[in-house]
């Protein structure tokens, strides 16, 4: 079985494709499945620009829209998860995942899918350290801030992950788990990227919850992206080992994609449900917070913690509701396909409760507990005076790349900077 991965997406599918078919014809082999390990950009029309956050030069239609609109079929299954520059008004109406387009999956805002006898989970968004404790509050239509702290990873999902405690296969994240380049070779990491060395030192480049995840889970495989540079690690833990890759941006001539051979398996290569990880969404459903503070979830090795995982009950309980653990080919269009004669405006948001959401939520069990408001809401204060909006603390150029060619005429924005001198 072949999977191929990819680091940021960007939008770039077209080329994505393309890639495979090449590697398939010149290797004589058949990719099964396609990870893509965030900033995916699932922009179905003009309207979805306006919910994605990303310096107004890169606002662009991209290749998305041809997969959701069916003018193009994705040729491999694509399993995602979100990053920092996302459609945000369309992944958040499927926060346990679903199909953007056929053959296109989002894992989910946390998730857990299996194929082909593989255990494949995966944490959207990256970390900061002022949204974590915050409950699930955004809601479409977002507004400046809240366009931004949709993709914040919570506690609330970390904690979800930690739950898991079947053995893990493939794990996804955007950002990198902190500390990981500690366990490669970080010398020729720095010489790519010198200006990591600080954060390096500092032991602060990454997050701090992928962390966890890592050294709880111990995944057999770590793939991301969003540091804009491959690098391979293995992370040894007491009984096992955690192979770690990350991947470029899809741009030609860098190191985006990356083609991985794993053993075949009895199980057929089709996209199912992982039944402890509905187990576990089931039963810890009740303890998620819409409104602005997440009260503080049971720690790791409590009594109060282990209630929560997925027992011979639960699990029993998930296999009935389910009888076929099989992701059903459920797609739906809840959005107008990209007109290009349209004005921008002309495109209605999509407000519509997605139903792939709402079919897995009643198999489940559960309420779609994700709010739907009309009314923008925040709560970082008044919104600030046009032209004195905050920094945007996650805004870091995407010309980066094209600037390391040269010697740098600046230092390339460190986002905690910005973190301190913004609004939070
Ligand atoms: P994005 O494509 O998500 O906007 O930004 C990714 C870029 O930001 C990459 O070029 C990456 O090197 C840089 N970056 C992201 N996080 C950090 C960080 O914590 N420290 C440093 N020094 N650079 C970062
Ligand atoms: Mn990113």
């Amino acid at each position: 079985m072949h999977i191929a991965i990819e680091g940021c997406c960007h939008g770039e599918l077209d080329r994505i494709y393309e890639t495979i078919a090449f590697i398939e014809s010149k290797h004589a082999i058949k990719i099964d499945l396609l990870l893509c390990c965030g900033d995916f950009q699932a922009v179905r029309n003009a309207k979805d620009l306006e919910s994605m956050s990303v310096p107004p030069k890169y606002k662009q239609m991209q290749t998305f829209h041809k997969y959701y609109s069916g003018e193009r079929r994705a040729p491999v299954l694509t399993i995602f998860i979100g990053g920092n520059h996302e459609a945000s008004d369309y992944l958040w109406e499927m926060p346990l995942g679903g199909w953007v387009a056929p053959n296109i999956f989002y894992i989910g805002r946390a998730g857990l899918v299996n194929f082909g006898g593989l255990r494949i989970g995966g944490v959207s968004g990256i970390y900061k350290s002022h949204d974590y404790y915050k409950g699930v509050f955004e809601a479409p239509p977002f507004d400046n801030q809240t366009m931004r702290s949709i993709y914040h990873i919570r506690d609330f999902e970390i904690f979800r992950c930690k739950l898991i405690s079947k053995p893990i296969d493939i794990f996804l994240s955007h950002d990198w788990p902190r500390g990981v380049y500690h366990h490669g070779n970080v010398d020729e990491l720095l010489r790519k990227k010198p200006y990591f060395q600080d954060d390096i030192c500092s032991n602060s480049l990454g997050a701090a919850p992928l962390e966890e995840i890592l050294a709880r889970l111990k995944p057999s495989y770590w793939f991301c992206a969003h540091l804009h540079v491959k690098f391979a690690a293995i992370v040894n833990h007491a009984d096992s080992q955690t192979r770690f890759l990350a991947l470029d941006k899809c741009i030609p001539g860098k190191d985006f994609l990356q083609v991985l051979c794993f053993p075949d398996s009895d199980e057929p290569k089709e996209l199912r449900y992982d039944s402890e990880w509905l187990a576990i969404v089931k039963a810890t459903q009740s303890l998620l917070a819409t409104d602005r503070w997440q009260p503080s979830l049971p720690s790791q090795g409590t009594d109060d913690f282990n209630k929560y995982q997925a027992n011979e009950d639960s699990l029993k309980e998930i296999e009935e509701a389910f009888q076929d653990l099989r992701v059903p080919e459920n797609f739906v269009a809840t959005a107008p396909v990209f007109d290009q004669s349209a004005a921008v405006d002309s495109a209605p948001p999509s407000l519509a409760e997605n139903p792939q959401t709402l079919e897995l939520c009643r198999k489940i069990g559960i309420e779609n507990f994700y709010k739907q408001s009309t009314e923008a809401v925040s709560f970082e204060g008044e919104a600030a005076p046009k032209g004195l909006e905050a920094p945007n603390p996650d805004e870091i150029d995407l010309d980066l790349e094209e600037e390391e060619e040269e010697p740098p005429l600046k230092q390339p924005k460190n986002d905690r900077e910005h973190e301190e001198t913004g609004s939070a």
